[in-house]
């Protein structure tokens, strides 16, 4: 009743939610009372929690940002959404989001922008951005993201939260509406990274239904916090994440946490990716492939929009889908279908894999002599709503230190390092795979 009454009173203000199920929620209390009361909860049960509307859930409207979805009511729920209902936590809501989790900004969503609760006229980031401001607004205390390039961590900075992105393949993507499905990884939000590794410890599980899935034994993250020791832990600072374009204050904060960092027993030490400025092109040719290809199963037909009096099955078809999709995602869909086309294949797809497999190589060479890897997580802070909107490139830009890692499938977190002016800033550490445990550790001891 409190998460509700809080969602009441701010959320006009912010319109971090596109849903709010205040019903369900009530009566998901009600059971978790009554568990409460049997003696049989978790750490968990009756802790209210908003999941992105990307994630299906069985009978309440998740709409992905978009148009297109905006009647749809899944008729089964994500696995992710069923791990925390298993829980005992109560589903009070489904966060704002980019269309189809596509931009930086939450600009893209067909529900209207959402506002970052440290300066309204600036934007929470994207594309989980109303999991973020809803964090920050302390509407929830948790919620769950997805980021395919960067979507739990770069509004994580800019609200001033803790957001983690694991490794690919820990949490399921059954029902977890697919945007470039080798790059989407689903991950909590929080405040602190105690928060996440309690989280992370109810979604992380091997799931038969996803073919991606991995197969691990599961992991006391929270048990982990204290586990590993700053003391002698190397820290990798790549040179290329403090060039141009990195903003004085975000650096000045960043330095500033590497030396907390030096103070608790690590060891600082340069290291180079050097193909960290070709993430962006390499990225922006395989997100839109894959999404070109994933979206086509929105034609009108099945589910999803279908327009008014077709003629023929093709103006079905292209009626349906330029009504249901915003800008954005059309130019990706463009991107995307130009990138796989026989001709250009080579040249374009083709190559941005080979980039691709060269940037996880970066990254498995450079973790031969570190243990983390430390830098900013944006290049700046928040910036203003409507800034960037006119121009796209300028948008992608903001992902030049988060993109890289979805590329090379490795985890790693987001917290909040300081503040430049009155804005948060986002201190990002990367792991290797399937080292969450470590990034938690070293998150909350910071913390
Ligand atoms: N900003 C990036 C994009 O628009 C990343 C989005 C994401 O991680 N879902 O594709």
């Amino acid at each position: 009743e409190a998460a509700l009454a809080r969602i009441d009173a701010l959320d006009g203000g912010l319109n971090s939610f596109i849903t709010v199920d205040a019903e369900g929620a009530l009566r998901e209390a009600r059971e978790a009372d009554a568990r409460i009361a049997r003696g049989d909860a978790g750490p968990l049960t009756g802790i209210p929690i908003a999941h992105k509307d990307i994630f299906c859930t069985r009978g309440l409207r998740t709409s992905c940002g978009s148009r297109m979805l905006d009647g749809f009511a899944p008729p089964y729920d994500a696995t992710v959404v069923a791990r925390f209902r298993e829980a005992g936590a109560v589903l009070i809501g489904k966060t704002n989001m980019d269309e189809f989790a596509m931009g930086s900004s939450n600009e893209n969503s067909f529900y209207g922008a959402c506002a970052n609760p440290w300066d309204r006229s600036r934007v929470p980031g994207g594309s989980s951005g109303g999991s973020a401001a809803a964090i920050a607004g302390g509407l929830v205390a948790a919620a769950t993201g997805t980021d395919t390039g960067g979507s739990i961590r770069q509004p994580a900075a800019f609200c001033g939260i803790t957001g983690l992105k694991p490794t690919y393949g820990l949490v399921s993507r059954l029902g977890m509406i697919a945007y470039a499905s080798s790059l989407d990884q689903g991950g909590p939000m929080a405040r602190s990274a105690e928060d996440c590794a309690l989280l992370l410890g109810a979604m992380a599980a091997h799931d038969p239904r996803d073919s991606t899935s991995v197969q691990r034994p599961p992991q006391d993250y929270v048990g982990g916090l204290q586990q590993h020791s700053m003391e002698g832990l190397r820290i990798g600072v790549p040179r290329e994440y403090f060039g141009e374009g990195l903003n004085n204050d975000v650096a000045a904060v960043i330095d500033a946490a590497l030396k907390e960092f030096e103070a608790m027993g690590a060891t600082l030490k340069e290291i180079s990716l050097p193909r960290t400025a070709l993430s962006i092109p390499a990225y922006y040719v395989i997100a839109p492939a894959e999404a070109s290809t994933n979206l086509s199963r929105y034609d009108g037909v099945r589910y999803g929009h279908r327009c008014q009096d077709p003629v023929d099955l093709e103006d079905l078809y292209t009626r349906s889908r330029e009504e249901g999709f915003g800008d954005e995602v059309q130019r990706r869909i463009l991107v995307g279908t130009y990138a796989l086309s026989s001709g250009y294949y080579d040249a374009y797809y083709k190559k941005a894999q080979q980039v691709r497999r060269l940037i996880a190589g970066d990254f498995a060479t450079a973790f031969e002599s570190v243990d983390i890897i430390a830098g900013p997580t944006t290049p700046g802070v928040a910036f203003k709503l409507g800034a960037k909107t006119s121009d796209p490139t300028a948008m992608y830009l903001e992902d030049i230190y988060t993109l890289s890692v979805n590329l090379a499938g490795l985890p790693a977190m987001s917290l909040p390092a300081g503040f430049s002016d009155h804005l948060p800033v986002g201190l990002q550490l990367i792991g290797q795979h399937f080292d969450e445990a470590r990034l938690l550790a070293a998150a909350h001891q910071f913390q």
